[in-house]
């Protein structure tokens, strides 16, 4: 593997792809600067090196090609020259004699960060000449936008090709993919799937691939209804996608053929509507009653799914148990954080991705107490389920 780590960059003119892709409050001030400080390795690795580091990042969604004020990276490079104390460099443009005057005049560890790159359509068409002239700007690339490896993008794919020799995968990307090798293709035994979150439609493609691996597939969440109701239970009001029950049937079939065994809550917490305000009660069996959804696992079922946990020696966790962002329907998700905790301190290998099921591990308070937590949710889930990364082919070829 090709990382930052063992070249020194003194004096090169080094772009780096990262994912500045964070939330503005309502008043334009960045709401969680998560990102920003999980590619700071990265960028204090070069600049001590002396590399004159150029940033090339994205920012939301712009659909009109051209410069969309409300989705400027101004704000993130100002943010960022407070961190690194020194002014970052901002460019307007990504091409052109400005910004290549700007790269050929950055000293030694000095940085600058292009205007969001997605401003020009040709980034989400992996545009060749698009990539060809950006490559100019630099003497090497490093991708450590993981958040964004599985897109095949001129700044995270593309580019790679005009750097055969000095294409390198940043502290983060190398972090993830270490990570994640290890997780699906050199794991120890029992191995403990956990998979929520709110559809099953959403989870095929992860729930396909873990069967071929783990030992215990245990499912929790929104999308369990469907399970209930292909096996002919009564799910309520509860979140249910019919046109996956088949795709339910078919899984547990797999799972049965496979001797993976296939955990199913055996109890509920519900509610007569959909709100942290509405009436609650505990439902001891897999039958939902008329008027009631399912808004999270019951205590047997905590303990069953505690127990499988802490008795696994590499946990995958994606997908919160229940409604957690209602404090109600937070015990579940809370209590298999706990769990997944306590097994990592008995020896081992846990992993958690996702977008809600990293809030939910920093809001349980073990996000500090597992071995592993993705940055990536789109791009880790692809990679879980088997697809090949562009963003890491691109480096690794
Ligand atoms: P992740 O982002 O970690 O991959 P998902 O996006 O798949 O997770 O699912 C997270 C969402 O699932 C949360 O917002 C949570 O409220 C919701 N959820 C969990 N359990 C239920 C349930 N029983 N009914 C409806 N939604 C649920
Ligand atoms: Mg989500």
């Amino acid at each position: 593997m090709k990382t930052i780590k063992d070249t020194n960059f003194k004096g090169k003119r080094v772009l780096v792809r990262v994912d500045f892709n964070v939330p503005f409050d309502k008043q334009g001030n960045i709401s969680d600067d998560t990102r920003i400080m999980e590619a700071m390795p990265t960028i204090n690795k070069l600049i001590s090196d002396g590399a004159r580091v150029i940033l090339m990042a994205h920012l939301g969604r712009p659909k009109k090609g051209g410069f969309e004020p409300e989705l400027t990276l101004k704000p993130v490079a100002e943010y960022l020259s407070k961190i690194i104390k020194q002014d970052v460099v901002f460019t307007q443009s990504l091409l052109g004699d400005e910004v290549t005057k700007l790269a050929n005049a950055l000293q030694d560890g000095q940085v600058m960060l292009l205007e969001n790159i997605r401003f020009y359509p040709e980034e989400t068409k992996g545009n060749e000449d698009f990539a060809k002239q950006l490559s100019l700007l630099g003497d090497a690339y490093v991708n450590d936008a993981f958040g964004a490896a599985h897109r095949e993008h001129a700044s995270t794919a593309t580019l790679a090709k005009f750097f055969p020799n000095d294409k390198y995968f940043g502290l983060l990307m190398e972090n993830e993919v270490k990570n994640l090798n290890k997780l699906m293709n050199n794991y120890e035994k029992p191995f403990t799937a956990v998979i929520g979150g709110s559809k099953i439609s959403s989870k095929i493609g992860i729930l396909e691939s873990l069967i071929d691996i783990a030992d215990n597939l245990v499912i929790g969440g929104g999308m369990r209804y469907t399970f209930y109701k292909a096996l002919g239970h009564n799910v309520g009001n509860s979140l249910c996608e019919d046109d996956k029950i088949d795709t339910a049937k078919a899984l547990m079939q797999k799972a049965k053929d496979k001797g993976v065994k296939l955990y199913l809550p055996e109890d509920s917490i519900v509610a007569d509507d959909f709100s942290e305000n509405a009436n609650t009660k505990y439902v001891p069996t897999m039958d939902i009653p008329d008027g009631w959804e399912g808004m999270d696992i019951g205590e047997k079922s905590i303990k069953t799914y505690c127990d499988v946990v802490l008795s696994s020696k590499t946990i995958l966790w994606n997908g919160p148990m229940g409604v957690f962002e209602m404090k109600k329907f937070a015990n579940g998700t809370f209590a298999i954080a706990k769990a997944v905790a306590d097994a990592t301190q008995k020896g081992a290998f846990s992993a958690i991705g996702g977008g809600d099921s990293v809030s939910a591990i920093k809001e349980s308070g073990y996000a500090d107490k597992v071995s592993y937590i993705s940055t990536g949710g789109g791009a880790m889930l692809e990679f879980l389920e088997g697809k090949v990364l562009p963003g890491i082919k691109a480096i690794e070829e």
